[in-house]
């Protein structure tokens, strides 16, 4: 979280919340489902959104991203090599998007194309927490390199999010990380009440379990 002043930091998190609202709201209004996806630098967000993106587009369905990054357009790149349709966010110093931001980005798209809508977020697992964007489900993606203690580190974001993933779960062993202990750290944060998908994106594994858990 950026540091802001008391009252200040108040305004700014009411204001994101009433636009995120507005987005949803935006997004029912044409029958879009909108799944926002969070995680670290490298965690495998934009390979997760593309494949993702073939499953549904197989299945009939029209899909969309959003790549938010603070520069360049490298993942929009990507997104669109796949033939996923995508639309570039740069938020020029910001390491997260707000609902601001995409509210923007909607502006200057035609919703009724899209049945199903990503927005990739800034790699951070820290502010992202804070500002949700108005997506039907957040999604946070953590990866086996990044080590076993993700969740121990990062409270907010595994609170903040509905759906929790470990990907690279074909490597475990080769970084030498346990997917057990990250996967007992996400129970316990959760009362038990929601348990951790383990996938690896690169070979497909695990990714039926995560659509139903996005009821896709
Ligand atoms: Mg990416
Ligand atoms: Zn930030």
């Amino acid at each position: 979280m950026h540091m802001v002043q008391m009252g200040k930091e108040y305004d700014v998190l009411k204001e994101n919340s009433r636009i995120a609202h507005s987005n949803y709201r935006r997004l029912k209004e044409h029958g879009v489902r909108c799944i926002e996806v969070m995680g670290s630098i490298g965690s495998g967000k934009t390979a997760f959104i593309i494949k993702v993106g073939e499953i549904l587009r197989a299945k009939g369905l029209r899909v969309c991203a959003i790549a938010g990054d603070v520069t360049g357009e490298d993942d929009y790149r990507r997104m669109t090599d796949s033939g996923l349709d995508s639309v570039n966010c740069n938020t020029g110093r910001e390491c997260h998007l707000d609902a601001e931001m995409v509210r923007r980005v909607l502006d200057g798209m035609d919703l009724e194309k899209y049945d199903v809508i990503f927005i990739e977020n800034v790699g951070n697992l820290v502010c992202p927490a804070d500002f949700p964007l108005g997506a039907d489900y957040r999604v946070v993606i953590i990866s086996t390199t990044e080590g076993d203690d993700m969740v121990r580190k990062h409270h907010d974001i595994f609170i903040h999010s509905d759906v929790a993933i470990l990907n690279k779960t074909d490597i475990a062993e080769a970084v030498d990380v346990d997917p057990e202990i990250i996967e007992r750290d996400y129970a316990k944060l959760t009362g038990g009440l929601k348990k951790m998908h383990r996938c690896s994106v690169k070979r497909s594994w695990g990714m039926e379990e995560i659509l139903r858990a996005l009821d896709l």
